[in-house]
């Protein structure tokens, strides 16, 4: 009989219980111990949850208090200077400062760096190495944990992450292969200790495996593994995720290892060449659920696909999700909002495990010989196609001229990105609207009045081009998923992001259409107050879909295509409206970029397409902003010059303007107008005004200055009235001291 297992399970809790006690603990309303139960009683209701479902083995180790990278870096002793202080006496405070800064022990110091884990929106903290990095094992918290599932009879096979993915996710060596052998000591050592708790499988997760690796790190993996396979008589499941093997799936099934793990999700194609590959003594695991999706999985071709494969290997297949279930919803039983014939369809992660319990029932069982039908892939190419006019009539060089007749914006134009400060009391009558409790009426007047109070503010502080505020939105996918057609919201579908924080997408359901305008009223409203031009502020295509549950019965690029086009007669009915400035929103424009470089320019060429369709249109005065919170442009140049945005505003005062470099190094520069934003709104602290002079004034030596905009780096949502007064402020006066001095 083949067997099952998961590669991890989500550790925020049915109810988030996690999130709530993490919170809850920081904020000094429960002890440590009372924490440390809750973590406690989330571990033994997963490993209940898999052994229940008759899982062979339940993981052990996938649990974190924020980060399961951090838990690796406390582990080996990456522990930068300045978070030494107190741990001692409190290693969790100690844990958590170094995730996020501060905890109820201690003094506040800077957390460490946070980034986005592979292609998803998951962030993990940046391991801080240096180059005289050393390691030193404590491995304490996760052999307890190992013990604590053996006391319940469990069969724990402990999950950590590789030596090289490890070393390859941290920062600040520029050889860091030179840490290896140090490294390694550490992990015979903790090798050793799980053989003493009797541990007979270790899963070991290097799901670099699945990117471009360099020769150097390629040939490293014959070399640690290797080294691994002598340290302990333990079986080793290499595990990887996320992307296609291609040139290293012959090198990760030559490795000395129990087994490999292959997301058939993500590479169905690879199934049948590892089955070859694999050795006489190997364990094959097939992630055949998609551990990032939420959808039931056909388990009948799956059935009949792995069938011939079952008989051969038997016990030596193992089914899987394609990757840690941490990247799914917890449990669809919770899921009151839904009707059954939508729940039907869904499966969360609870509903993963009795999937793999039910795929190994079937694969015990005789094909039924009704043939299931061979699967077209399907491809994005014909989005693509379609998208080949989706250029604006005019040039940008065309369109900047009647653009900047038509607007008679000064030099060094100021404005903000799109949502001002969500006050508790707006957040109320958000609510309040949602459960009925005020009335329509009411709702729209309150946000009329917040509308017209972010006007009033803005003409007050002199600012050029005024947004109206994005009072009507708790988030910026949600609010136009919920207008749309084809989306479906789950009350409870979490997933963790990072540390206590969890984000609920919507599911792409069926075909997206828009049955009415979505924005019109406010940004139409919002102008009709002043006669200077407020800016309409849309989400785009891209990131509305890279941050829901696509479809899997169709391209991305398919819904894609859909959500722009939606957003097009949305964008027809603002310039209708008198709105001629309209921003289109694409922050996760990168986090879908494929992990696989020969995968970028199919991605980018729909992508991108999809969003010029969005806009392709308008009139040329009718000025396109779009905008973009990240650093690190470098790899998606191309890319975000051929969006033909007229203006881009990018997150730049964090990285210290060395991004701008990708802007003006690229053969001229970038040829259309940029807003770097040039200050932090991350952080409460008010810029002064000598240094935004100063930092308008270098900005202005690499972007020439008839094509340079002034604003903050990212919306205000989560800052107060009282620091974006002054802080918009002083941005505007900086603005009016260089122009003065031009
Ligand atoms: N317009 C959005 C805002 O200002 C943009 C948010 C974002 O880039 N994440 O809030
Ligand atoms: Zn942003």
């Amino acid at each position: 009989m083949v067997q099952t297992h998961v590669l991890g399970y989500p550790r925020i809790g049915a109810d988030r219980e996690l999130k709530k006690a993490q919170e809850a603990y920081w904020r000094g309303e429960i002890s440590q111990q009372r924490l440390l139960e809750v973590g406690e009683s989330i571990r033994r209701e997963n490993w209940q949850a898999q052994a229940s479902e008759g899982l062979n083995l339940v993981t052990v180790g996938d649990f974190a208090w924020y980060d399961q990278v951090l838990n690796h870096s406390l582990m080996f002793g990456v522990v930068a200077e300045r978070f030494a202080e107190g741990a001692a006496s409190n290693k969790l405070d100690q844990y958590f400062r170094l995730a996020r800064g501060r905890a109820p022990s201690g003094q506040p110091v800077a957390a460490s760096a946070m980034t986005k884990w592979f292609d998803t929106n998951y962030h993990y903290l940046v391991p801080e190495l240096h180059e005289k990095q050393t390691f030193t094992l404590d491995s304490n918290w996760l052999l307890e944990e190992i013990r604590e599932a053996q006391s319940l009879g469990y069969k724990a096979k402990p999950v950590v992450l590789g030596p090289l993915t490890y070393l390859w996710l941290g920062r600040g060596v520029d050889d860091v292969l030179d840490l290896l052998a140090n490294l390694l000591l550490c992990y015979a050592e903790l090798f050793s200790q799980f053989e003493s708790l009797g541990v007979e499988w270790v899963q070991i997760d290097e799901p670099i495996l699945g990117l471009d690796l360099p020769e150097q790190w390629r040939s490293a993996f014959h070399t640690v593994y290797a080294q691994l396979n002598q340290m302990a008589d333990l079986q080793l499941l290499l595990s990887t995720y996320f992307s296609p093997l291609r040139e290293n799936l012959q090198l990760a099934f030559s490795l000395p290892v129990g087994g490999v793990h292959i997301d058939c999700v993500r590479a169905p194609e690879e199934l049948a060449e590892a089955a070859q590959l694999l050795g006489e003594d190997q364990v094959l695991s097939a992630g055949v659920l998609n551990g990032r999706n939420v959808w039931r999985a056909d388990l009948q071709k799956w059935q009949s696909q792995l069938k011939p494969l079952a008989d051969r290997l038997g016990e030596r297949l193992w089914l899987s999700a394609s990757c840690s279930l941490l990247h799914s919803p917890v449990d669809l039983d919770t899921e009151t909002l839904l009707p059954a014939e939508q729940k039907q369809k869904l499966a969360f992660s609870r509903q993963k495990l009795a999937e793999l319990a039910q795929l190994q029932k079937l694969l015990a069982e005789p094909v039924p010989s009704t043939a299931t039908p061979e699967e077209n892939p399907i491809a994005g190419n014909s989005v693509t196609e379609r998208l080949q006019d989706s250029w604006r009539a005019q040039r940008y060089q065309e369109r900047a001229v009647l653009q900047e007749k038509c607007w008679q914006l000064p030099l060094l134009p100021t404005t903000t990105i799109g949502s001002f400060p969500q006050t508790d009391l707006l957040r109320k009558v958000r609510r309040q609207h949602r459960s009925g409790e005020i009335s329509e009426l009411d709702y729209t007047q309150h946000l009329r009045a917040e509308i017209a109070e972010a006007i009033r503010r803005q003409e007050i502080l002199g600012l050029d081009v005024l947004v109206h505020g994005e009072a009507e939105r708790n988030d910026m996918v949600e609010y136009f998923g919920e207008q749309l057609q084809g989306f479906v919201h789950t009350g409870n579908g979490w997933v963790q992001s990072y540390g206590s924080r969890c984000v609920k997408p919507p599911i792409i359901f069926g075909d997206i259409s828009r049955p009415q305008a979505m924005t019109v009223e406010w940004s139409s409203y919002a102008q009709s107050l002043t006669q200077r031009p407020v800016k309409g502020m849309l989400t785009g295509p891209v990131t509305i879909l890279n941050w829901s549950f696509p479809r899997e019965d169709i391209h991305r690029s398919e819904s894609c295509l859909q959500i722009a086009e939606a957003l097009r007669q949305e964008v027809l009915d603002l310039e209708n409206a008198g709105i001629g400035i309209i921003q289109i929103d694409e922050p996760a424009l990168r986090e879908g970029v494929p992990l696989r470089e020969s995968e970028h320019a199919d991605y980018f060429a729909w992508a991108v397409g999809c969003f010029r369709f969005t806009c392709s249109e308008v009139k040329a005065e009718t000025q396109i902003h779009t905008h973009m919170c990240y650093s690190n442009f470098n790899a998606i140049m191309e890319a975000i010059v051929s969006l033909d945005a007229d203006v881009i505003t990018i997150e730049s005062a964090r990285s210290d303007l060395r991004l701008l470099s990708a802007f003006a190094d690229r053969n001229g520069g970038y040829p259309n107008e940029i807003g770097p934003g040039i200050y932090d709104i991350h952080s409460p602290n008010v810029p002064e005004r000598e240094e935004l002079v100063e930092r308008l004034k270098k900005i202005a030596e690499v972007v020439p200055i008839q094509r340079l905009w002034v604003n903050p780096d990212c919306g205000l949502k989560t800052r107060s009235w009282a620091e974006v007064g002054s802080s918009l402020l002083n941005m505007v006066e900086a603005a009016r001291t260089v122009r003065s001095e031009l």
